[in-house]
């Protein structure tokens, strides 16, 4: 059996949000042994993960340096933390293995991921990112073309492009790595979002959804399986109510109208009911939505909430 893990921005960091290195190192290990009980049951596995806190601070040092370094455009921040993170995850994972006596090799891969450049998303930015900043700060980065939005009491954030991922293009150099048996991280944070332009690929100022970009990933090393993890066991229907009500194994189709019904948050859970009813739709066996705790059970037996096709 295949798998294809994607880890959350949170599974590392601190639980308290913070993002140091040695809160990086001392998350990645913990995700990264959950990766080792898979692998001891012979489960193949994929692994990419989320990229938020990590650009937010590489925005803060552009910002800060400005006057001293040239700023870099955001799809280099977002292979910048591919790189990194593929390196503290590979470190995390060796050691486990090692720990455990598994004699396997690891591997990361940047990865770019094609988008159109006449994506709805690049008229009218939707994602949030990097820090709050008063409106004067913001009017200065506004007049430099970016895109910032009056958030209230909190301040000012800037909102870029969140464009559909149409396909990993460097997909076939992560499945050559597979083929070779070795564990693979890639496509962190849903890929560097690159648009093509009279044959050649550039990068441009965009991020793309993690969830969605780990379906296209999932389907293009052919897993059987998506595994999401997060910080919730499960989705909840009524979260944050009363009524709240745990969403165990569940078809496509009903996950697709507990969504219109605006049961999941569309900044949060709801990309990833989304990838998940789409990994399953596109021929997918299953893809499961939990928390770190709960993946091997997910994987092996039942646990989380576990997506089926229709
Ligand atoms: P990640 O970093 O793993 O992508 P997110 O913070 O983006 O995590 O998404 C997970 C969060 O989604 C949970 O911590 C929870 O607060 C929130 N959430 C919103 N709606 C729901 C829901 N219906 N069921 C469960 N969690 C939800
Ligand atoms: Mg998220």
């Amino acid at each position: 059996m295949r798998v294809l893990l994607a880890l959350g921005g949170n599974a590392m960091t601190n639980a308290d949000g913070r993002a140091r290195p040695e809160d990086q190192i001392a998350a990645a290990g913990v995700a990264m042994s959950a990766v080792a009980d898979l692998l001891e049951h012979d489960v193949e596995v994929v692994i990419t993960h989320g990229n938020g806190p990590q650009v937010g601070n590489l925005l803060v040092k552009n910002e800060l340096a400005a006057s001293v370094v040239p700023p870099v455009p955001l799809d280099w921040c977002g292979a910048q933390t591919q790189a990194t993170l593929g390196f503290v995850l590979m470190d995390a994972l060796e050691a486990e293995l090692r720990r455990r006596g598994i004699d396997r090799r690891t591997a990361a891969v940047v990865t770019r991921t094609l988008v159109d450049a006449s994506d709805p998303g690049f008229e009218r930015p939707t994602k949030p990112i990097g820090r709050f900043l008063p409106a004067e700060e913001a009017a200065v980065l506004i007049e430099h073309g970016e895109t910032w939005e009056d958030r209230g009491a909190k301040g000012w954030r800037r909102v870029v492009a969140s464009p559909e991922p149409l396909r990993i293009l460097d997909a076939p150099a992560a499945q050559a790595l597979v083929d070779a048996g070795f564990v693979v991280i890639a496509n962190g944070g849903g890929g560097i979002p690159v648009v093509e332009e009279g044959g050649s690929f550039h990068g441009v100022e965009a991020v793309i959804d993690k969830d969605l970009g780990a379906a296209l990933m999932a389907r293009s090393v052919e897993a059987d399986v998506l595994v999401i993890g997060t910080d919730v066991p499960h989705a909840v229907l009524g979260y944050g109510t009363p009524e709240a009500r745990d969403v165990g194994v569940v078809t496509a189709a009903e996950m697709r109208s507990y969504a219109a019904d605006g049961h999941f948050a569309s900044g949060s859970m709801g990309p990833k009911v989304d990838a998940a009813c789409r990994f399953v739709e596109q021929g997918g066996a299953r893809a499961v939505i939990t928390d770190l705790a709960h993946i091997s059970d997910a994987v092996t037996g039942v646990a989380g909430t576990v997506v089926v096709p229709n």
